[in-house]
């Protein structure tokens, strides 16, 4: 990389006022290119969409003078030509390749990359498909699609509704389906859980379903079978998923010969509400967004972490100079939008070494008052309003209001968070086509293996659904389904769904019948303990073996001592949340087995045996550069058995993932 001079901090500055474009022919730099500057600190040039230009110049300019460094930066060019011509301005920034570059470094390039190239084209459809289903997105005030920065992206390129984008989405493909339930070509089976496989002669051809209001158990039969059921996050009883998301159906299709793939790969998201006791069930998540404009800190001094976890002081008491903006000094180029594993360790790190901000030590603040002094509070609101009133309700503390001034210094009440189980990258394994290793069996979203790698990057989740739902499965699907026309449709009286049914039927029975002493959630709880402590956000071999044999226990456990209320006829909620346990149960062993196996740290896997002397992951690429497989064979209480699929990198170079410079 040659060394020249150009786009210093000054450069930056001015860019910030001036527009880029005019600095960058200034200084005769292009873009794709990448120097040194004279200066020190490297100078990246890409190009962004014209929307975000001046609001990357402004944040490039700010946070050189924030940490008072160089700095790299990145520039358009590209973006603004192409808007002049097409009219079209954010929808380029999600394609391409810097999608592609941080969708596979943020998974520690242990994504197969074929499916991140895939997915970063088709992202550009995937914004049109929503704002065509009428997804309000934000808007620029001259009606262009707004973007702002999420965690690990090099640009401003995420596209959101407010602090709603996922809910807003859902909105959107809920309005289409039932456009479509309403013109009779689709069927809505609500508040029906699948709880078996049906096979024939190799073939996924139907399930075994039950009425969650009548109990009743029914059979569907089918030409091919998807699942669309989400992620096990919930193995760890505390996140931030849904109470009923499970993971029951990704362990029925592995139990029934669908390989799991990289089971180990579960994300902790940065940005929770910290745990406040045992009685809780859930967790909430704040936005990543809040990451944009929100600096993260602990103490400096241990004198004062002690304080305030006896409640002594409050955050707004300590004064800057004695503020330890952590991710800023250590990621110096990324700062507080560091990718969620990055984010999170670091928070433990701070946490374990007694810096920690609550009664708990576990705890962190997130702190807007530089927002608020900058931009005054009317901004901070419209973008975070949502999300601080969200805050406020469930801690009774308002992070838009002053708590103190100190020496002219305006301090406002800073959130606390923790790091928390939030998405799980791991899941069925599929093939390019989204097929599993059953035929006719297809994984779409957060329930399949994914194109996440390691690690998943902010707001990619959605998009990957998406994805997979609109512009990958109903194309794939179509090759499988092409030589099955002559195929007749099948009866559910075939003695495949007989025996399915049965075997449902019998392990309900076994459950209701054991009478034990223990309620399902007392027992899901001691396996969230077990999985945070030993296959959680640190974990050792020596932990891991511990904790598959005390998983082996609380199997033992749940089928000699649970306890379930009622019976089987109707509704009976105790009992679908333990037929959802029990196979909790197994993916919990599944991530052990692949974490143990892992003899490396990449993404939100950590193995504290493999890193390097400042702390970040060290992947092992000579060793572990594949998806992790795991096969069933045929009991639990047995070891699955593991099979690689090599990966390939053919467009994205792969490096040690750097995020300091
Ligand atoms: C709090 C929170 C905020 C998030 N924010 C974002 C964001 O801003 N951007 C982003 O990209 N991603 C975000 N994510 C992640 C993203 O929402 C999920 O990855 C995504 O919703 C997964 O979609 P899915 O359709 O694959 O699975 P899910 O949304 O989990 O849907 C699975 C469905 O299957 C059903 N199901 C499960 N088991 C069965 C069964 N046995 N029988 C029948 N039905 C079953 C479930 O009830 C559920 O309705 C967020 C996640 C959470 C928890």
């Amino acid at each position: 990389m040659d060394e020249r001079a150009g786009f210093g901090r000054g450069e930056r500055r001015r860019a910030a006022h001036l527009g880029l474009e005019a600095v960058l022919e200034e200084v005769g730099a292009r873009a794709g290119e990448e120097f040194i500057h004279a200066g020190g600190g490297k100078v990246e040039i890409f190009s962004v969409n014209a929307v975000n230009r001046r609001a990357f110049g402004q944040r490039a300019a700010r946070s050189a003078l924030l940490r008072r460094r160089e700095h790299s930066l990145v520039v358009l060019i590209e973006g603004i030509r192409r808007r002049d011509r097409r009219g079209a301005v954010a929808r380029q920034v999600g394609t391409g390749k810097l999608d592609r570059r941080d969708t596979g470094k943020g998974g520690d390039y242990r994504a197969r990359e074929a499916n991140v190239y895939r997915l970063a084209e088709v992202s550009n459809a995937i914004i049109d498909q929503c704002v065509a289903q009428g997804v309000p997105f934000a808007r620029e005030y001259g009606g262009q699609l707004a973007n702002r920065s999420f965690g690990g992206a090099q640009v401003s390129r995420t596209f959101y509704a407010k602090g709603q984008t996922g809910q807003q989405l859902l909105l959107g493909a809920y309005a289409s389906l039932n456009r479509q339930v309403k013109k009779g070509t689709v069927k809505q089976f609500t508040r029906y859980e699948m709880l078996d496989l049906v096979i024939i002669d190799g073939r996924a051809r139907g399930i075994i379903a039950r009425n969650l209001v009548t109990g009743e158990i029914e059979r569907f039969a089918a030409h091919a079978v998807v699942i669309a059921t989400g992620g096990y996050g919930n193995v760890y009883f505390l996140s931030t998923n849904a109470m009923a998301s499970n993971g029951s159906v990704a362990v029925q299709c592995y139990h029934k010969g669908a390989y799991f793939a990289n089971p180990a790969y579960a994300q902790i998201h940065p940005t929770c509400i910290p745990v406040h006791g045992d009685k809780q069930s859930k967790l909430t998540l704040m936005s990543e967004s809040l990451r944009n404009d929100g600096r993260i800190w602990v103490p400096k001094k241990k004198e004062d972490a002690v304080k305030l976890q006896k409640g002594e002081i409050k955050g707004s008491d300590i004064p800057e100079e004695d503020r330890d903006y952590y991710l800023e000094r250590r990621y110096p180029a990324f700062g507080n939008l560091v990718p969620r594993d990055v984010a999170s360790r670091a928070a433990k790190e701070r946490c374990d070494a007694g810096f920690g901000v609550n009664n708990t030590g576990l705890a962190v603040f997130l702190d807007f008052s530089e927002a608020i002094n900058r931009l005054g509070i009317d901004v901070v609101l419209q973008r975070y309003g949502n999300l601080f009133d969200m805050y406020e309700e469930i801690t009774d503390v308002n992070p838009g209001e002053l708590a103190k001034e100190i020496s002219g210094v305006k301090y406002y009440n800073p959130m606390m968070i923790y790091p928390a189980i939030h998405y799980t990258m791991g899941g069925i394994w599929v093939d390019y086509e989204l097929q599993t290793t059953i035929k006719g069996l297809f994984a779409i979203g957060e329930c399949n293996f994914s194109d996440h790698g390691a690690n998943r990057l902010g707001a990619s989740a959605l998009m990957q659904g998406l994805a997979d739902g609109y512009f990958v499965l109903p194309y794939t699907i179509q090759n499988y389904l092409a030589d099955q026309i002559t195929v007749p449709r099948f009866s559910t009286d075939l003695p495949e769904f007989a025996e399915a049914e049965k075997a449902v039927q019998a392990k309900i029975d076994k459950f209701m019948s054991i009478q034990g002493k223990e309620s399902v959630d007392s027992i899901h709880k001691k396996l969230g303990h077990v999985m945070w402590e030993y296959v959680g956000m640190g974990r050792t071999a020596e932990g891991l073996k511990k904790g598959i044999a005390e998983l082996k226990e609380i199997r033992k456990e749940f089928e000699t001592n649970l306890f379930i209320p009622g019976s089987k006829e109707g509704m009976n909620v105790e009992l679908d949340k333990a037929i959802r346990l029990y196979d909790f149960i197994t993916m919990g062993e599944l991530v052990a087995y692949d974490a143990l196996n892992r003899n490396e740290s990449c993404g939100g896997h950590f193995r504290e045996e493999y890193q390097t002397e400042e702390g970040e992951a060290k992947r092992d690429d000579e060793n572990f550069f594949y998806v992790a497989c795991w096969e069933y064979q045929g009991d639990d209480e047995k070891a699955p058995v593991l099979h690689k699929e090599p990966l390939v990198y053919e467009a994205i170079k792969v490096q040690t993932r750097n995020y300091k410079s």
